[in-house]
């Protein structure tokens, strides 16, 4: 069995006195044992990247941006071993696994403009023979505490540009699906990224703990659900550090009645049960505007039954299997509890199996219809191939719905309508917003961010903000000595 330690100071550590085990949830067999950092072996990992700093921060912009693309040149080359990596733990098919890296890479590819990105500006004479400019410096060391449905991606929207700006980092990814980051911590060391700049710290609760309160801390990126976004807010900004912490999401789909039906039914499709649901920016809700929903809740049935699932290593699957047990057995119990709350369940995909993968963690897709804004199942984030459509008589119901709820991740509306579009895109309060596109994902060169309790921070992750918040600014003003000037008691003024 596979014993997944740390990487620290560019080596792979021995393993930790706590463990814990992780699974192939096609098979729901255990395939390694993740190592869970004590206090010691974290502090001792914040002490190794304090030390990279130093010489980290000194290497020229280009020099760094040149690391990355060499970097980006081996993941390209290997990207099916990093796909099968993803797939093996996670669970998502292998189409999905590589279409989750090339998002990353898209970050990778930003960071790699970073010279550009990190030029300053210049005032020539602020004052009589003065001239003034800002800097960005980097921070010092950071660390990015990652979830389980993005095993690269997540991390990539951060690191990237952390080290680009010339940080060093501590990644602290999901004890369920840790080996897709061993495999970028190799291939960065490949690249010729120095030891120390980045490090992984394999845990839970007490190593995330170090990296909230440690005073060589100075930022903390997180994603993940929404209770432990909050926390990691309170506790890290407590500590004075600089926090983004993105939480969880109940996405809406607006489906008026002018849509392209058979284009919003395929979006919501791929939206609702890719990845089996287990997507930050997956459609959970479609809210069926006006007379459509009969045709929509019909045309959805016919192909949610139609759903391809099994294990994600063969091709042409919609879906792979759950994460874990536990959160299959979380996901189903979200459909008993619909059940019992009276919404109209059209398609039960609870039971399934799949030959040969008795003991894997697979459920079909499940749709339910008649869902009302007082249920647990349109209010809580289910994270699994569960969509819930709610009826509503108009565009503005289905407006205020949203604004009410108290995520704010992504939503999109399917219209022909360019005022309704308009409208909805300046008034709706979601922080990432689509019209006629299903999971509105910004590029690497954009932010991406919720609103409300979707993320927790002032700073959205990667585009100019991820420079920004891996950066502090500094501003220089500067006058080379004349002749001798007299002494100013009065708060200087530019003359
Ligand atoms: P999670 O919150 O359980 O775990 C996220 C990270 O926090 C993991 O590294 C985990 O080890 C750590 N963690 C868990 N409990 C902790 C605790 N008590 N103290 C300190 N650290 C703790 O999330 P998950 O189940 O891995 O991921 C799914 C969640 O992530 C969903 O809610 C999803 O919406 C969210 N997510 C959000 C975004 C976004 O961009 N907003 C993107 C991806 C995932």
């Amino acid at each position: 069995m596979d014993q997944l330690t740390h990487f620290i100071n560019g080596e792979f550590t021995a393993a930790s006195a706590r463990t814990a085990p992780v699974y192939n949830p096609a098979t729901g067999q255990q395939t390694a044992e993740v190592s869970l950092a004590s206090v010691a072996e974290t502090e001792n990992a914040i002490a190794v990247a304090k030390e990279a700093f130093t010489s980290w921060s000194a290497v020229t912009p280009l020099n760094r941006s040149r690391i990355l693309f060499k970097f980006k040149t081996i993941l390209e080359a290997r990207r099916d071993e990093l796909a099968a990596a993803i797939t093996k733990e996670h669970g998502k098919v292998y189409e999905d696994a590589c279409g989750e890296i090339t998002r990353g890479l898209e970050v990778v590819e930003f960071a790699c403009g970073i010279p550009q990105l990190l030029k300053g500006d210049f005032t020539e004479q602020v004052g009589r023979d003065i001239d003034a400019y800002s800097t960005s410096q980097p921070l010092g060391v950071v660390a990015g505490i990652t979830p389980f449905n993005f095993p690269a991606m997540v991390p990539m929207w951060m690191w990237p540009i952390a080290i680009a700006t010339g940080n060093t980092f501590i990644l602290k990814p999901s004890e369920k699906d840790p080996s897709a980051t061993f495999l970028v911590a190799e291939w960065l060391k490949e690249a010729g990224l120095p030891d120390g700049v980045f490090n992984i710290v394999n845990g839970d609760k007490e190593s995330v703990d170090v990296l909230l309160t440690h005073t060589d801390i100075e930022a903390v990126s997180f994603v993940g659900s929404t209770p432990i976004a909050e926390y990691i807010y309170s506790t890290a900004s407590k500590h004075c550090k600089r926090v983004q912490a993105l939480g969880g999401a109940k996405n809406h789909l607006i489906v008026m009645p002018d849509a392209d039906l058979d284009g919003a039914v395929n979006a919501l499709m791929g939206a609702a049960y890719g990845s089996a649901g287990e997507r930050c920016m997956a459609i959970s809700v479609a809210v069926a505007v006006g007379d459509i929903g009969d045709a929509l809740v019909e045309k959805l049935a016919e192909k949610t039954r139609q759903l391809k699932v099994g294990n994600g290593v063969n091709h042409r699957l919609d879906m792979g299997p759950l994460v874990t047990k536990e959160h299959l057995a979380k996901v189903k119990g979200y459909v008993d509890l619909g059940v019992e709350e009276g919404a109209t369940l059209v398609v039960d995909g609870r039971e399934h199996t799949v030959e040969g993968h008795e003991d894997g963690y697979f459920m079909n897709g499940c749709l339910f219809d008649n869902v009302s804004t007082d249920m647990r199942i349109y209010q809580e984030e289910i994270f699994g191939p569960v969509l819930c459509v709610v009826r509503v008589p108009d565009y503005a119901t289905a407006a205020k719905m949203i604004n009410d709820h108290e995520y704010g991740n992504g939503t999109s509306i399917y219209t022909r309508s360019g005022s309704i579009a308009r409208k909805f895109a300046h008034d709706i309060q979601v922080g990432m917003v689509g019209v006629n596109v299903p999971i509105p994902v910004p590029m690497a060169f954009h932010a991406f961010g919720g609103w409300k309790r979707s993320l927790f921070g002032s700073n959205h992750v990667h585009g100019e903000e991820g420079v920004r918040f891996y950066t502090k600014r500094k501003a220089v003003t500067i006058r080379w000595p004349g002749d001798g000037l007299a002494a100013e008691f009065n708060m200087p003024t530019m003359k």
